[in-house]
């Protein structure tokens, strides 16, 4: 079994004998090998060797070519958005993780209802329907609350402005 190499022209090399081969060959017909996958190649600017596009190093003349760290950064690039997602996770107030995990919880409920009886679904999907509403209620309880401190604040900050007029 052999590889196909496939130039930027378009050409089609045989990875095994290097004999140009059809673009779609499913053997060589030079050294009868299996041609298996296509890759992409390059012809080497000393000696004319294909090579397999990411060789650091022309086999036949031992010419050194640059390979693109395209690999190394990946990673770092990862990571910073690992750290981004941490730091989102993390941010505004306790009561909105808690409300994640909540819906962690409804959800969760839900694939286990899919193993169930048409019944017990039914009765699992009222349950899920009921904490969606607690759920709102919640999160519409705690913007009562922060309207309301919001107000407190207001009437507060007006208070120490009239103070030192
Ligand atoms: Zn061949
Ligand atoms: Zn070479």
């Amino acid at each position: 079994m052999a590889s196909k190499g496939v130039v930027r022209t378009g050409e089609a090399y045989c990875l095994s004998c290097f004999q140009l081969v059809d673009r779609d060959a499913g053997r060589c017909p030079g050294c009868y090998s299996e041609l298996v996958e296509e890759v992409k190649a390059f012809r080497c600017p000393k000696c004319e060797q294909i090579i397999t596009l990411g060789e650091p190093q022309c086999p036949k003349c031992g010419l050194k070519f640059k390979v693109k760290t395209l690999k190394q950064t990946e990673p770092a690039h990862d990571d910073q958005f690992l750290m981004k997602l941490i730091e989102w996770g993390k941010s505004p107030e306790e009561a909105h993780v808690e409300e994640g995990r909540a819906m962690e919880k409804t959800v969760s409920q839900v694939e286990t209802a899919s193993a169930e009886s048409p019944a017990g679904q039914l009765e699992r999907l009222a349950q899920l329907k009921v904490s969606i509403n607690e759920l709102m209620q919640n999160r519409s309880e705690m913007l009562e609350r922060m309207e309301k401190r919001m107000e407190a604040e207001k009437t507060r900050l007006e208070r120490i402005a009239s103070m030192t007029d």
